[in-house]
């Protein structure tokens, strides 16, 4: 049986990008094997920035992913914080929660990205373009 896990989080971003864009795709009438072929080669255009990065999905891993949300072996759920869709692992395998919201909270955690989100900010402000709280 293929692999289906996801365990590092830059594995569940990718995955979840792709599952949401074929859930899409499948629901809008596209049949199983097209939504599965335009979903995949949306998710290239929308990473195409993040080639060299290791756990972009290949097709293969691509398949076997949606594959695994097809025999509900991996569920989306929407996150209330955020509204984005993340895959979980039925059999509890993967870190529950939602993706997105951990990688915010990671990055945040890092004093470098805090910083630049401080510049930012305060750019921002100076143009009167947004309020800090
Ligand atoms: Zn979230």
């Amino acid at each position: 049986m293929p692999d289906y896990r996801l365990t590092r989080i830059s594995q569940r971003i990718f995955a979840s990008a792709g599952v949401s864009l074929f859930k899409r795709l499948h629901a809008a009438g596209e049949s199983r094997v097209e939504a599965m072929l335009q979903s995949y080669l949306q998710y290239l255009r929308l990473t195409a920035h993040l080639r060299d990065t290791p756990d972009q999905l290949t097709f293969d891993r691509f398949y076997t992913v949606v594959r695994a949300f097809e025999t509900q072996d991996l569920k989306m759920r929407s996150c209330g914080d955020c509204g984005s869709e993340y895959l979980v692992a039925v059999d509890g395998s993967m870190k529950p929660g939602c993706v997105f919201c951990d990688v915010k909270v990671r990055s945040l955690a890092r004093p470098r990205f805090s910083q630049l989100f401080a510049r930012d900010q305060a750019a921002h402000v100076e143009r009167g373009v947004a309020r800090v709280k």
